[in-house]
C-alpha cells in the first residue's frame, strides 16, 4: 500500500487492475507541539490516518489505496523551538507538481491529508487543488476536517483549529506513538482544549476512528 515500496511493474499491474487506485498524500509540518509532544506530530497524525484508511479499504472491490511518501514540511509562522517552515509558494509548487506527475501517468486520483491546518497552510492547499483543476482538469480530494459534515462528531476545539498541542492532538499521539509523548512534562503543557495531561490513548483512538471515516468518504467520492 506504500507507493514508494512498489516496483514499476507492480504499479503498472495495479493500474490495469479492477480496483481504482487512489493515492493519499500525508502532509504535516515541523513545529513545536508544547513541551511534551513531538515536532512532527502533524505528519504523524496524517500518516496514521492514511494507514488506517488503507487498512479499512484493504479488501474493497472498487478502491485500491496507495500511500505516497509524506510531505513533512509545512507553512508555519513559528520560527523558534524547532519549527522548520517552508513558504506558501514552495508548498503550492510541490503539491501541484506531485499531483500533475501522478495524473500524467494515469493516476489522477489524489487526496491531500493534512493535519497542520494553520490558516496559511489550509489556504495553500485549497489553492493547489484549484491550480491542478485549472491546469489539467484533474480533481484532487482534500480532507478538510473543519468543513467536513462528519466533523460534528469531532471534539469542538478540533473543528475550530484550536486542537494544536492540546488534549485532542496529544491523545492522537498517545494512540499512535505513546513513547513519543514526554509524560513527565505533560503537567507543564499549556491548556488549550482541556489540559493535555487529560489526554488518553482511548480518546485518540476514537478521534482517529472519526477522522478515518471522513477520509474514507473523501476517497469514495473521488472514485
Ligand atoms: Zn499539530
Amino acid at each position: 500500500m506504500r507507493f514508494a515500496e512498489l516496483s514499476s511493474p507492480q504499479l503498472a499491474a495495479l493500474r490495469r487492475g479492477p480496483r481504482v487506485p487512489v493515492s493519499l498524500l500525508p502532509i504535516g509540518a515541523v513545529r513545536p507541539h508544547g513541551p511534551h509532544a513531538p515536532l512532527g506530530t502533524d505528519q504523524l497524525v496524517s500518516q496514521s490516518m492514511c494507514e488506517r484508511a488503507a487498512a479499512r479499504l484493504a479488501t474493497d472491490e472498487h478502491v485500491r489505496v496507495l500511500i505516497l511518501p509524506p510531505l513533512g514540511y509545512g507553512v508555519t509562522r513559528c520560527a523558534t523551538d524547532g519549527a522548520v517552515g517552508i513558504g506558501q509558494e514552495t508548498l503550492h509548487s510541490l503539491i501541484v507538481d506531485v499531483c500533475t506527475a501522478l495524473g500524467e501517468q494515469g493516476l489522477p486520483r489524489v487526496v491531500l491529508v493534512d493535519n497542520h491546518s494553520a490558516p496559511e497552510q489550509l489556504a495553500t492547499l485549497r489553492r493547489a487543488v484549484h491550480t491542478v483543476a485549472l491546469r489539467s482538469g484533474q480533481h484532487i480530494g482534500h480532507l478538510d476536517p473543519a468543513r467536513h459534515p462528519v466533523a460534528r462528531r469531532l471534539p469542538e476545539r478540533f473543528r475550530g483549529g484550536q486542537c494544536h498541542a492540546g488534549r485532542c492532538e496529544t491523545s492522537l499521539v498517545l494512540a499512535e506513538r505513546p513513547e513519543l509523548v514526554d509524560t513527565a512534562r505533560l503537567r507543564d503543557a499549556p491548556d488549550r482544549d482541556g489540559s493535555p495531561a487529560e489526554a488518553t490513548g482511548a480518546e485518540g483512538e476514537s478521534t482517529f476512528d472519526t477522522l478515518t471515516t471522513m477520509l474514507v468518504e473523501v476517497i469514495r467520492e473521488l472514485v
